[in-house]
């Protein structure tokens, strides 16, 4: 680094080496994943760890299974990775014909062990877990009802709202289902849940099924049923999926198999577009396809949008090498790694010392530099957020020796934040929000800056557009959000006009 260049403390990390520590958090980061299984002649805890093992990319915060045996509940939940959470002998304790799993990343309620899910209650027909995927937009008025009620809370979130909602009533005498019903006409915003009972396991998604949830079945065997928020989380455990819960489904296992109540009034599909682009994992179906396939088409469509002349393609790993591949096959411009990813590194905590970082040490993304030398380059991600990470990762190129490095991206400027369960900073965080492709272009330090079309990310879907929550490239929420809510994160926009 240039002795001259004195930049401000904030960034003196970023700017001072490319050692890739807020890789990937310089993206939209996850809330949560839910799994759910039914079957009591299996080892139900050590389903649940393979299937929370698989959606650990839904968040890294907490994690925590919950098994019942008709009104006997076991539960476990810590902070920190799956695999640093249980333990072999941690599962052998948690036995049970029924689990419910969870792994958190906070979107509402702090970052503490409390927090952390399955929710567990105790009601008049016996014990509750419950795990969630999404958020509450109306958790203030939630709570207040649920408090006139005479309700007490043990932690922030508003899962445990939820729990209690359906706990409250089931001790006015409803029964499960109706006290689940009941306890969803009280909510509203994002949920998927996974809920254990004595009586059976439960799979909700909100009338708008904004976040994803599958049913899987088990050993070929019509009563056995899994239930999770992607269905890699099938694969890993040897289920096979059968199909998603509707929006405003709630599907009902119990030892005589599967049952489905459609429990919303006016259900309209509005699933989150980036679950397509960016979170979900890119072996997980969505739509009869894996969202590897779409994310190719939206490279391919990109390509057919804004291509420039140069000699190599190459996506930021991992999410944007599915569309770097599509843009290559449409642009006829040969597909490289320009980049290697070490995927032995975590998030962590240790900070580099400052001998490294001047050295230029790159701890999680290293460029190739003979692959790179001289070449114009055209790299593809699948979301700017806040663009620190992109200028980083421009420079390293740079220093590597690319002549020309063109930036395109396989989705829309993300200039909203998200209300219902992703964590996309506030609005005035957002680099798109603030500024101009071309100012983003020069901050970022490239040669040309193109993202992909709202509607070409919609089409190449391939399914009806309107079924999509695209809100945070369009401002357009499909949920309502109070205008509390809004304030809290939409800085740069007069709420209530
Ligand atoms: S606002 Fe964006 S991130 Fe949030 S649900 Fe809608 S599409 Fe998904």
């Amino acid at each position: 680094m240039s002795a001259k260049k004195k930049p401000s403390p904030t960034y003196q990390l970023l700017d001072s080496s490319f050692d890739g520590d807020d890789y990937p958090l310089d993206k939209p980061e996850e809330a949560c994943g839910v799994f759910g299984v039914l079957a009591p002649e299996r080892e139900v805890a050590k389903l649940a760890y393979f299937g929370l093992y698989a959606l650990q990319h839904r968040g890294q915060e907490s994690a925590g299974i919950a098994t019942l045996e008709n009104d006997i509940i076991h539960v476990h939940k810590d902070m920190g990775l799956v695999s640093q959470v249980f333990k072999e002998e941690t599962l052998q304790k948690l036995t049970g014909t029924l689990a419910v799993g969870h792994t958190r990343y906070s979107t509402t309620g702090s970052s503490h062990k409390a927090n952390a899910q399955p929710a567990v209650l105790t009601t008049r027909l016996g014990n509750l877990a419950l795990a969630h995927n999404g958020n509450l937009v109306n958790t203030l008025e939630l709570r207040q009802t649920l408090e006139q009620r005479g309700c007490n809370f043990n932690t922030t979130t508003d899962s445990e709202m939820i729990a209690v909602a359906i706990a409250q009533a089931v001790d006015q005498g409803k029964d499960w289902l109706e006290a689940a019903a009941s306890a969803f006409q009280l909510c509203s915003g994002a949920y998927s849940l996974v809920i254990g009972t004595p009586e059976g396991l439960m799979g909700v998604r909100d009338p708008n099924g904004v976040r994803p949830l599958v049913i899987g079945t088990l050993d070929d065997n019509p009563r056995r049923y899994v239930l999770a928020s992607e269905t890699c989380a099938l694969d890993i455990i040897g289920a096979d999926y059968l199909r998603d819960v509707e929006p405003g489904e709630l599907v009902w296992i119990t030892e005589e198999g599967l049952s489905s109540f459609h429990w919303a009034k006016e259900p309209q599909r509005k699933l989150c577009v980036f679950e397509m682009i960016y979170f979900a994992r890119p072996d997980s179906l969505m739509h009869d396809e894996t969202l590897y396939s779409y994310r190719v088409r939206l490279g391919q469509q990109l390509a057919r949008e804004s291509c420039v002349k140069a000699d190599l393609v190459m996506g930021v790993p991992d999410s944007g090498i599915p569309a770097a591949i599509g843009f290559s096959q449409v642009s006829g411009i040969p597909y490289g790694e320009g980049l290697i990813k070490n995927r032995y590194v975590g998030r962590t905590f240790i900070q580099p010392t400052q001998h490294m970082r001047e050295s230029g040490i790159k701890m999680k993304l290293n460029p190739l530099k003979d692959v790179l030398n001289g070449k114009r380059v055209i790299m593809v991600d699948d979301s700017i957020v806040r663009g620190t990470t992109s200028r980083k990762i421009v420079k390293a190129l740079r220093d590597a020796g690319a002549k020309e490095v063109h930036m395109r991206i396989s989705s829309p400027p993300v200039t909203h934040p998200c209300f219902y369960g992703i964590d996309t900073d506030n609005q005035s965080q957002l680099i798109a929000a603030r500024n101009s492709v071309a100012d983003i272009c020069e901050q970022i330090g490239v040669d040309s800056l193109a993202y992909l079309s709202w509607k070409g990310m919609l089409e190449v879907t391939g399914e009806d557009p309107n079924s999509f929550c695209s809100a945070c490239f369009t401002g357009d929420y499909p949920i309502s959000i109070p205008d509390d809510i809004k304030r809290s994160k939409l800085m740069l926009e007069q709420v209530n006009a």
